[in-house]
């Protein structure tokens, strides 16, 4: 008979039980992971409400750290009883966006816990070496659970080179929002402008180094980046929400010839969006996606050097019995969580 292990198991929107399922096996080129944080992230709570097309019955989780407990026999990169983080992106390695170097983009990929394998909701998880990054033992396997998080938002501000004293509007302090506050300060940018509806959350991103923090739900946060940017608009603007009403007031609110990085996962349609201003203005648009596995090594050593503080973010914590009461406390007080994480 083979082992068993604890698993959270989705077996239809909202339908998830705690079940005791086949422990994965190790093939020669992969590891076995011992899960000991998973964060529970957006895409987590749209394959709960059934609004993702998956295959049922699946483990979800994707945003997680652990300890490697056993290895195949071809692996090299990491041993037994390493920390490490995972990487969830699979791609084949093979396509021509693959060699491109936009593995995020591949076209036979897929994400883990939605797409491919089995999640991170669980007690174990197995996957090629490749998709395991080594974290130094000063990082909690807390904190490296937002490492993936923190991937995705270097990813983004990669593309968008911030020099310094270049001024950067960040629309929405999420937890994405509040680490692009924190990278966009170390980058040198300035002043940081954030935007948000919650005044915790503007204190805490003044804390991650804003200069400027507005609220949205009592001010027009497109005429206070104007005022402070000379009436010009700012050079960058990050829109962190992915609503259609702050797609809008990034497009108000950047500077002529100024750049915008659309990292909120816009779903919507944007009905009575007036596009003239991308002519008038001539901006740029950027898109972002995930990440590739080489923004894993500089975001673990931002961590680990304490360059980027994670743990401010991590606002709940479940154990794995109580993963169905995360998802809830997630759906019912949105506002009220940064990150929730299920420690095994
Ligand atoms: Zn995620
Ligand atoms: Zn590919």
């Amino acid at each position: 008979m083979s082992e068993k292990m604890k698993a959270a198991v989705l077996h239809g929107p909202y339908n998830l039980v705690i079940e005791n399922v086949d422990k994965p096996k190790v093939k020669a080129d992969e590891v076995l992971v011992k899960v000991r944080a998973t964060g529970i992230c957006g895409t987590d709570i749209e394959t709960y409400h059934g609004k993702y097309p998956v295959k049922y019955p699946i483990i979800m989780g994707h945003e997680a750290a652990g300890e490697v407990v056993q290895v195949g026999e071809n692996v090299k990169k990491v041993n037994v009883g390493d920390k490490v983080v995972i990487d969830p992106i699979f791609h084949c390695g093979k396509c021509y966006l693959c060699l491109m170097g936009k593995r995020n983009l591949c076209v036979n990929g897929g994400l883990l816990g939605r797409d491919v394998g089995s999640g991170a909701y669980a007690e174990y998880t197995v996957l090629p070496e490749n998709y395991v990054f080594k974290i130094s033992d000063n990082i909690s396997y807390e904190e490296a659970s937002v490492i993936q998080l923190l991937t995705t938002v270097y990813h983004g501000q990669k593309r968008l080179r911030i020099m310094p004293n270049t001024s950067v509007a960040i629309l929405g302090q999420g937890a994405a929002g509040l680490l692009h506050t924190q990278l966009a300060k170390l980058s040198g940018g300035k002043p940081i402008i954030v935007t948000a509806r919650s005044n915790w959350k503007l204190e805490l991103a003044k804390k991650y180094g804003a200069d400027i923090t507005i609220n949205s739900a009592v001010e027009d946060p497109v005429k206070a980046i104007l005022e402070n940017t000379n009436g010009r608009g700012a050079d960058i603007v990050i829109e962190a929400v992915g609503s259609p009403e702050t797609f809008k007031q990034a497009i108000n609110a950047v500077r002529p010839g100024g750049t915008i990085l659309s990292f909120g996962v816009l779903t919507e349609q944007l009905n009575e969006l007036n596009l003239f201003p991308l002519y008038f203005k001539e901006l740029q648009i950027l898109g972002s996606r995930a990440s590739t596995s080489d923004d894993y090594e500089p975001c673990i050593r931002l961590v680990a050097e304490r360059a980027i503080d994670v743990k401010p973010l991590i606002t709940h914590t479940f154990g794995l019995e109580k993963v169905k009461e995360a998802f809830e406390l997630i759906e019912k007080h949105p506002g009220k969580v940064l990150r929730a994480v299920v420690k095994l």
